[in-house]
């Protein structure tokens, strides 16, 4: 079997390293890939996004299965292509990842599918998006509809500020493409939680809950990032509740898309609020492995690839409803200084040998010198996953690596999974 993985980021690597571990005997090629990726295969000089590039190159290699990590691919109809040529791949059509390219498309197949949701109104003209936010109480949450790589929703504590945002959204197009239709919501409270399901369009395999960490500083402080860590499993995920995200969130939304003849088929991501009274409102979904989530995730779900060459394939028949974690998994982003505004890049980066047994590191923005060195090639450099019996023991094992891995201005959170160990955090444990 020969197996394309889509993307050059951490999770990319985590999936090469996934798959090579489910399927040992399958031969890997990752496009553009990273030297992570390049310890379990060959990586094809092709970017992420380069649709026709990438149909070529899975003709030319023959290749049985493409995985597409990252969601511009999805948004650009890589899977569609694939498929019109015979070849199976997992991931959701174009038209079925608008549930992610387009907040308003998602914000209508919830609406139709009762699944619950912050109200909202969708806008294209700044003086409509300024009445509804003048007739709203705050605080109200503005978001590009578009892809914005993670920097599309502004929480806005006042109407002055929540129009600023929107004039500079639709008017003077602060986040280009992305931001020229808005959704204006209202903001809820609770506790996030991101829940992952595998699909085939029908059936739903729901994976471990995890938990990201957006913001670049120790406590939650500082600016949004596309993620500085993630851990599971989430002691916040009852059954109870996986069982209620199933019913009024998966099983609608899933239900609503084959309605509108464009099943959805791939990872299905729903970000979201838990309400004090239990209610899982849905804040976004995603049509693909978050990242770093899937560096936590992939590690403690042995065999999960075999599932996604079988809903590629369409022969898939799984025996559970949702896959366990075999241990608990805390992955921590070594991101260079300056990120997440101007990752300064260049510098030489040392991963010691002899890690800890049970710590992963995970690839990102890392680039060889003509040396063979490594180097600082992105601002999220590496993803470093402790894996343990306990999130604490995961924790620590996590801080411990990064600790040793070195590189000039490394730049990380030594508080990932903080809601589970705010008792002994890992950090504080060694002052
Ligand atoms: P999104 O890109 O929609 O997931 O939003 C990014 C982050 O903004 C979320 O992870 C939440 O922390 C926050 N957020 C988004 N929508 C809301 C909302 N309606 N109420 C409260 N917080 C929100």
């Amino acid at each position: 079997m020969r197996v394309l993985v889509v993307g050059g980021g951490g999770r990319e690597h985590a999936l090469c390293w996934a798959l090579q571990r489910d399927l040992p005997d399958a031969t890997l090629c990752a496009a553009p890939g990273n030297p992570g990726t390049a310890r379990h295969g060959s990586n094809l000089k092709i970017p992420a996004t380069a649709v026709d590039e990438l149909a070529a190159a899975v003709a030319r290699h023959r290749i049985d299965l493409t995985v597409v990590g990252p969601e511009a691919p999805l948004a650009a109809g890589l899977v569609d292509r694939l498929r019109a040529a015979g070849r199976a791949a997992f991931g959701p059509t174009q038209a079925a990842a608008r549930l992610e390219s387009s907040k308003t498309f998602a914000k209508d197949v919830m609406r139709h599918a009762g699944v619950p949701t912050a109200a909202s109104q969708s806008f294209t003209e700044l003086a409509p998006a300024r009445a509804y936010i003048a007739r709203h109480a705050v605080p109200l949450v503005v978001k590009a509809s578009g892809l914005a790589g993670g920097k599309g929703a502004v929480i806005c504590a006042t109407r002055d500020e929540a129009a600023a945002t929107a004039r500079a959204m639709l008017a003077e197009g602060r986040l280009g493409d992305a931001g020229r239709e808005i959704v204006v919501e209202q903001f809820l409270e609770g506790e996030e939680l991101s829940v992952l399901a595998l699909t085939d369009g029908e059936q739903v395999q729901i994976l471990p809950p995890a938990q990201d960490h957006k913001r670049l500083g120790e406590g939650d402080t500082g600016p949004n990032t596309g993620g500085m860590g993630a851990y599971c499993p989430v002691s916040l995920a009852t059954e109870e509740l996986i069982e209620r995200v199933r019913r009024e969130v998966l099983a609608p939304t899933l239900r609503e898309m084959a309605e509108r003849r464009t099943p959805y088929q791939g990872v299905l991501y729903a970000g979201l609020m838990i309400a004090a009274d239990g209610t899982p409102y849905v804040l976004e979904f995603n049509c693909r492995f978050g990242d770093p989530e899937a560096q936590a995730l992939l590690p403690v779900l042995p065999g999960i690839t075999r599932h996604l060459a079988e809903i590629a394939a369409g022969r898939w028949r799984p025996r559970e409803t949702a896959l366990a974690a075999t241990r608990a998994a805390v992955a921590t982003v070594l991101a260079a200084p300056g990120y997440p505004d101007q990752p300064e890049l260049g510098a030489a980066i040392i991963v010691p040998r002899d890690l800890e047994p049970g710590t992963l590191v995970f690839h990102a923005g890392t680039e060889r010198d003509p040396e063979g060195g490594l180097r600082v090639h992105g601002g999220r450099v590496l993803t470093v996953t402790g894996l343990g019996d306990t999130v604490g023991e995961a924790a620590r094992r996590s801080t411990d690596a990064c600790e040793l891995i070195t590189f000039s201005g490394k730049t990380y959170r030594r508080d990932i999974a903080w809601r589970e160990t705010r008792e002994a955090p890992a950090g504080a444990a060694r002052g």
